[in-house]
């Protein structure tokens, strides 16, 4: 296993970035975090966020005159895309491509646009990602506190050949740098990142859940037993994991427990189930998945809107909508 070097506070200088106007382009989960903490670290931002809507909104109270995409990028020497992955290509070709300054910093947040060739930036510019490894909202509330959430960077292009530098220093000015920076590329981020949502976090930890909570209620248990065993023990399992790994939750929980995911869990994760999962790995690593996911957009999102649907009316969904209503301690 080859480890990756970690970079922290003195690594990096924000004097790098002094100077530039940086525009951070869309005020959502990344957006507003992103603008508020360069600007609390003494730089100077300008924001873009389209009007109407609550973003636009919460811009505006937050202090900033919102602008749009094409005056932001015109005034800008750094361009950081925080608008959704699926609308970057459109706002690329027609606002910011035509607008931004020969050399300017154009920089993301994830590696999906660049990766799959949605985006093939001119020469002159660096190319850069800084990827806070959390939501929105912790990037900001921990900024706030003091701490910060850890960062990936990575470069594209090296056009100034400073390139590492500045993602450095930008990762410092929305507070990565106070929890750790690692150095990725835009394939490995964005390969990894699809895989862990699609395999473990989303796609395999729902079904998974889902799949328990129907077994058990096709042989007769009760929907809410099922539910507390299949969903919600999830959360206290998985904070003792994260807290201190495999083995800080198998010293918490029973010998019985323990011995029955040693004989059991491989069953469930067998084989059959890996190289399905290095199908999957396939799959993005092709492009196969994000041409995919970039036609149902194109299409209106015909199987996504079915899907979404489904899911949201299974079973276990009702199940928990009435439980949770009980335990008025679990924040909205
Ligand atoms: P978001 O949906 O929360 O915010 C996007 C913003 O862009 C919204 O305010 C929207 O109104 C605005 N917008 C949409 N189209 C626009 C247009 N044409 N012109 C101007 N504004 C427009 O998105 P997000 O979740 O913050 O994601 C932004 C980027 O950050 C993505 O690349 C995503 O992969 C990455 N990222 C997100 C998270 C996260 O916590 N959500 C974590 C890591 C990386
Ligand atoms: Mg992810």
């Amino acid at each position: 296993m080859r480890g990756g070097k970690m970079y922290y506070e003195s690594d990096a200088d924000l004097n790098f970035l002094q100077g530039k106007t940086i525009a951070v382009l869309g005020y959502g989960s990344q957006g507003h975090a992103h603008a508020l903490n360069l600007k609390d670290s003494g730089l100077n931002v300008i924001v873009a966020q389209r009007p109407g809507g609550d973003n636009y909104k919460k811009a505006v109270e937050d202090g900033w005159k919102p602008l749009n995409v094409v005056e932001a990028v015109k005034q800008a020497d750094w361009v950081h895309v925080l608008l959704p992955d699926e609308v970057q290509r459109k706002v690329w070709e027609e606002d910011i491509k035509p607008n931004i300054k020969k050399e300017a910093v154009l920089s993301f947040s994830h590696g999906f646009n660049i990766r799959f060739k949605q985006i093939v930036p001119t020469q002159d510019l660096d190319v850069l990602m800084i990827a806070p490894k959390g939501p929105g909202h912790l990037v900001r509330r921990q900024y706030e506190e003091g701490k910060g959430v850890p960062c990936l960077i990575a470069v594209e292009q090296d056009a100034s050949g400073k390139a590492k530098d500045l993602a450095l220093a930008y990762a410092k000015g929305i507070g990565g740098t106070r929890a750790g920076v690692l150095e990725t590329t835009f394939a490995e981020e964005t390969e990894t990142d699809l895989f862990g949502e699609q395999v473990v976090l989303c796609g395999g930890l729902v079904e998974l859940i889902n799949s328990g909570f129907e077994t058990l209620v096709a042989a007769g248990y009760q929907p809410e037993i099922a539910y507390f065993e299949c969903l919600h023990e999830v959360k206290l399992i998985v904070d003792l994991i994260f807290e201190g790994g495999f083995s800080k939750m198998n010293y918490s929980v029973s010998d019985t427990a323990e011995y029955g995911e040693y004989v059991s869990g491989k069953r469930i994760i067998n084989e059959a189930v890996k190289e399905e999962m290095k199908k999957v790995l396939a799959d993005i690593q092709s492009g196969k998945f994000a041409d995919n996911w970039l036609e149902e957009n194109r299409m209106g999102r015909p199987s996504f809107s079915k899907l979404r649907k489904e899911v949201s009316e299974r079973n276990i969904e009702k199940v928990g909508v009435r439980l949770r209503s009980q335990m008025a301690w679990i924040k909205k």
